[in-house]
């Protein structure tokens, strides 16, 4: 029988809730800090990590309670599409809706599992530091690599 990809045939919008979620391949990326620069408007990635993103599974230590947990803590909706534009190149919301597929590592596309994206280095794996642990300003800490381009 062949495997059904939701993610071809439906649009984000006619997504269920368990679809909607298992999209997201837990990279860790959208739980680093970002800067804008106030002149140019341009969107720097740190490597400043949330209190709460373990940084060894790149998953929310307390995903039930963030919101009340850490107040700027952003829900990724299609009621707010302007913040689609700082998500990564490589996550799964920001490629459907810009009409891309999902890059080869994809947990859906690696029965369920995210060594591939580990091993690939397309997560936050060993490249974060926590925001409580930081030793100079947010400036120090930019980083290139989360906007990277992905297969
Ligand atoms: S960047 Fe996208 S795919 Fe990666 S953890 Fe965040 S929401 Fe999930
Ligand atoms: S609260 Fe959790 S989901 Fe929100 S930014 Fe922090 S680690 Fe990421």
């Amino acid at each position: 029988m062949s495997e059904v990809r939701f993610w071809e045939t439906k649009t984000l919008a006619q997504m269920n809730a368990q679809e909607w979620e298992s999209l997201c391949d837990g990279c860790g990326k959208c739980c680093l800090s970002k800067l804008i620069d106030e002149d140019t408007d341009e969107l720097y990635y740190t490597n400043i990590a949330c209190v709460l993103l373990n940084s060894k599974s790149c998953r929310c230590s307390d995903y039930e309670n963030r919101f009340a947990k850490v107040p700027d803590c952003v829900k990724i909706s299609l009621d707010d599409i302007d913040a689609f534009h700082w998500l990564p190149p490589s996550c799964a919301y920001k490629r459907l809706i810009e009409g891309k597929p999902l890059p080869q590592w994809h947990p859906l596309l690696n029965k369920g599992k995210a060594s591939e994206m580990h091993k690939r280095g397309a997560s936050v794996r060993g490249k974060i530091v926590c925001e409580t642990q930081l030793t100079g300003p947010s400036q120090d800490y930019i980083v290139r690599w989360p906007l990277d381009e992905c297969e």
